[in-house]
């Protein structure tokens, strides 16, 4: 069976006050049977280090160490107490012209600090309107998950990019039929296929969990708006 894992990606928000919503958290699921990861910026990671929760960074660099100003390697993410780092994300993708071939590299880099990558992947809105959605997936799960990649070392999390922070959600339907067709691909590539976390993230609210969480081959949530709260996290948390 796919682990369940909800997961709160914090984009760049959260100061040390923040850590506070963490508390509240773990008052209430800190005793959970599924993982609960959170993602902190870089920052707050090592703050986070006595809480129940798995962390993980939101991005790394391909390269162990060097002349990379600003850049953050997994060896670093790990050092501090991250066992998770997002890879591909699609504000990444858009914002740092992070290519298929980079997410890949990333991941590995990932793998070979002991770290699980959670790679996103998903579809832009005129993709989905050309109904290109499904050769978008191949493309990107062929391109950003490397040859090494196991059921252990990485979680998929389908993103459509139309549905990060717009409050839009895609279907029931069109959630299984992207859920369905990784696992079929993931099936074909890999000997544990069947047993990567899928996770769906894009607007996920407490209002809309349990309905997405009932799709086949979703295993979980990746969340941005709706984790940065314990109030807004937490009914997300127990509908998985
Ligand atoms: C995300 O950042 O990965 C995300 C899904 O954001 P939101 O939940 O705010 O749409």
């Amino acid at each position: 069976m796919p682990r369940k894992i909800a997961a709160g990606n914090w984009k760049m928000n959260g100061l040390q006050s923040t850590l506070a919503e963490l508390q509240t958290l773990e008052a209430k699921h800190g005793d959970a049977d599924i993982a609960i990861l959170i993602c902190p910026p870089f920052t707050l990671i090592s703050a986070c280090e006595d809480t129940p929760f798995d962390i993980g960074g939101q991005d790394c660099h391909t390269n162990e160490a060097g002349a990379h100003t600003g850049d953050i390697s997994a060896e670093m993410l790990a050092d501090v107490g991250a066992s998770y780092v997002l890879v591909g994300h699609s504000e990444r993708r858009t914002d740092h012209g992070e290519t298929d071939a980079q997410v890949a590299a990333k991941s590995q880099a990932a793998y070979d600090a002991g770290l699980i990558a959670v790679i996103c992947i998903g579809e832009t809105l005129n993709e989905r309107e050309d109904g290109t959605t499904l050769d978008v997936i191949d493309a990107q799960l062929a391109g950003s998950v490397p040859d090494t990649a196991d059921a252990l070392n990485t979680v998929i999390a389908y993103e459509p990019v139309w549905a990060i922070g717009t409050g839009k959600v895609p279907t029931t339907d069109q959630i299984a039929e992207v859920h369905a067709h990784m696992r079929a691909r993931l099936q074909d590539r890999f000997a544990d296929g069947d047993e990567f976390s899928l996770l769906y993230g894009g607007s996920v609210k407490g209002s809309n969990a349990a309905n997405i969480f009932a799709v086949p081959h979703v295993d979980g949530a990746l969340v941005g708006g709706a984790s940065l709260t314990a109030a807004d996290f937490s009914p997300i948390i127990a509908a998985l």
